[in-house]
């Protein structure tokens, strides 16, 4: 029995990383960062997959800071939010994506509450 970071090790999931950071050039997906480290993400998991194993729609590049802050992401509407963002369709309602993204960032910041409405003071 291997533990998931075991698997991260293996040869089959440094070729599928490596694939995925070429298609995605190197670049951060979410914030276009191409200094920080990277990493390849899975947008979900399925029961039962080994981590290469997921078609590659699944993975998606982005850096360090992207990557903690989605890992952050807790409430059903933040996951929402993010899907929106993540979006591989980049035209697709412009509008909404930036509103996500601003909400998404005052919650990141702890100025307002999961459901986005509420003004917390500090
Ligand atoms: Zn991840
Ligand atoms: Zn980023």
């Amino acid at each position: 029995m291997s533990t998931y970071s075991d698997k991260l090790k293996s040869p089959k999931w440094q070729k599928k990383r490596l694939e995925i950071l070429q298609r995605d050039k190197f670049t951060c997906f979410n914030c276009g960062d191409k200094e920080r480290t990277l990493h390849v993400h899975h947008e979900s998991y399925i029961n039962g997959k080994e981590p290469w194993d997921y078609p590659d729609e699944y993975l998606t590049t982005i850096c360090d800071i992207c990557h903690k802050n989605t890992h952050a992401l807790k409430t059903e509407f933040e996951k929402f939010a993010y899907r929106v963002l993540m979006c591989r369709d980049r035209d697709a309602e412009p509008e909404i994506r930036l509103s996500m993204r601003s909400i998404i960032h005052l919650q990141l910041s702890g100025i307002v509450d999961s459901e986005g409405c509420k003004i917390k003071r500090k």
